[in-house]
């Protein structure tokens, strides 16, 4: 398990203080506690876009993002749903989890409860976290290797820090907030550089967003990529870069210097 100075707690308080005033946008920060992967935005090489959706709480509107995405069969999304709804959706639709990771969609971890990592423990959290994947495992009737983690609030903090290290996982925040009007989400994601993630929920706005931003994606010969997908090009283009903030290990994943 990772240690902890007392000087990296200070250093969280002012994280701690962001996370709670304004959820939508952490700042890079100079230096910085988090050592885990930490992913901000995939490369700006890739003509690909991650788009995620969180919560997952309404399975009527759960069932019209699916009904979306098979009219695009190419493109992937990364599913972050809490635990609780994992067998709740698979009592009202059985086989739906394994349906989508089928399909070629990511699922990754949002807490149980949607509780706040930052107010749990170490092992509190590793055991949010592998209760999560159990529910999941369960639902899937398969193991499943869960690789990335959206905090509930967006908010990083050394719990989250620990439980990425101690479970291998990747820290997914995002570059696009997909939670305004569908008219200006889109206009976002045309401004895109390539790489962005954006975040959405399973609301009804995101799902008109969605809806406006597909189309689009797909005439401009955008990817819609999973959270893996666009990872591993950003894995792939840091080996390779020059000028990156990049050394070893875990640094390696670390958001490049732009
Ligand atoms: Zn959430």
């Amino acid at each position: 398990m990772a240690n902890f100075s007392r000087r990296d707690f200070l250093k969280i308080g002012g994280a701690a203080l962001l996370g709670l005033a304004g959820t939508r946008f952490i700042p890079k920060q100079e230096e910085f506690f988090f050592e885990a992967p930490l992913l901000w935005h995939g490369s700006r090489s890739y003509k690909n876009i991650a788009i995620t959706y969180d919560d997952c709480n309404s399975i009527v509107r759960f069932h019209k993002v699916e009904a979306l995405l098979n009219e695009f069969p190419e493109f992937k999304v990364t599913f972050f749903p809490i635990g609780l709804n994992i067998p709740d959706f698979q009592n009202k639709d059985k086989g739906i989890w394994k349906r989508l990771i089928e399909k070629g969609h990511e699922i990754g971890y949002h807490t149980y409860e949607h509780v706040n990592i930052q107010v749990m423990s170490p092992v509190a959290a590793i055991m949010d976290f592998d209760r999560w994947q159990a529910a999941l495992v369960d639902a899937l009737e398969m193991d499943y290797p869960t690789r990335f983690v959206r905090p509930p609030y967006n908010i990083l903090s050394p719990t989250l820090d620990i439980l990425c290290q101690e479970r291998g996982l990747v820290a997914a925040e995002f570059s696009i907030g997909g939670g305004g009007a569908p008219d200006v989400v889109l206009r976002a994601i045309q401004k895109t550089k390539g790489g962005d993630i954006v975040q959405m929920h399973i609301r009804t706005e995101d799902y008109e967003s969605s809806k406006l931003a597909f189309p689009w994606l797909k005439e401009n010969n955008w990817d819609l990529v999973t959270m893996s997908k666009l990872y591993d090009d950003y894995l792939r283009e840091q080996v390779n870069a020059d000028g990156c903030d990049v050394e070893a290990g875990n640094e390696l994943t670390r958001t490049c210097v732009e």
